[in-house]
């Protein structure tokens, strides 16, 4: 029976990639012909909704992957260094929008290749940036840190940021999917409530743990930790 009701998501999460290309395709084009300001509002709300049922099918697909165990880990050589200045750099931009500071420090004793599966590391850390980034007011801070423990040969990564925080009485759900908050809501808002539970499997899968800090009004951090083994280079 599951197996039907899998083959039944995953092809009707196929099915909807189709028509909901089509609508991001034209809402994007209409958008660059439109001259009047009510119709490009409207246009750019269909087009953003549009973003955020891409984004919600990509993150179903994967929680229904994870679910069954579909989701294998791909381990490679990876240097550690280019990984993570990578994944910073991709949002470099958005925190400069809203003028943030935005800081990556990488510990001293930090191997420079490890084995890991990149992807879905990057995955991770773009969660965890990319949150840190969106609950962050304007000319907040944000610090991206990295350590290694040379004895346990553990990777711990640290996203801290001094945004809005989380009330106590939501921290029991921030693990859970669709808890997400919906008090600050606007257009371009692509959220869909999976990303943790997403980097929560993907960081098991890998033998490690992830948690947070947080304190309302005064910020978060999230940090993650996982076993690696090292190269002598
Ligand atoms: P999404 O960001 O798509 O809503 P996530 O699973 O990544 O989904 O996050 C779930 C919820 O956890 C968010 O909606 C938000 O309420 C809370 N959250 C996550 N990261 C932070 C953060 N850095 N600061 C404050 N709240 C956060």
């Amino acid at each position: 029976m599951d197996n039907y009701k899998d083959q039944f998501i995953s092809h009707m999460l196929d099915e909807l990639q189709a028509p909901l290309k089509t609508i991001l395709k034209n809402s994007n084009a209409l958008i660059k012909n439109s001259n009047t300001s009510s119709n490009k509002k409207q246009l750019k709300l269909i087009y953003h909704s549009a973003i955020n049922l891409e984004n919600i099918i990509k993150d179903v697909s994967d929680i229904s992957n994870l679910n069954n165990n579909k989701i294998s880990i791909d381990l490679s050589k990876v240097n550690l260094r280019d990984l993570l200045s990578q994944n910073f750099e991709i949002f470099r931009y958005k925190a400069r929008e809203k003028s943030l500071r935005y800081s990556i420090t990488f510990g001293k004793d930090l191997p420079k290749f490890i084995q890991t599966d990149p992807n879905r590391l990057s995955q991770v850390i773009s969660n965890l940036l990319s949150n840190a980034i969106k609950f962050t007011d304007i000319n907040g801070s944000i610090k991206f840190e990295t350590v290694f423990d040379r004895s346990k040969s553990i990777l711990k990564v640290f996203v801290d940021d001094d945004g809005i925080g989380i009330p106590e009485s939501k921290k029991k759900y921030i693990f859970k999917p669709f808890k997400r908050d919906t008090t600050k809501q606007n257009i371009e808002d692509t959220r869909t409530g999976l990303g943790l539970l997403i980097s929560l499997s993907i960081i098991e899968l890998l033998d490690g743990k992830i948690s947070f800090e947080s304190t309302e009004n005064k910020g978060s951090t999230f940090s993650f930790e996982i076993p690696v083994k090292t190269y002598d280079e």
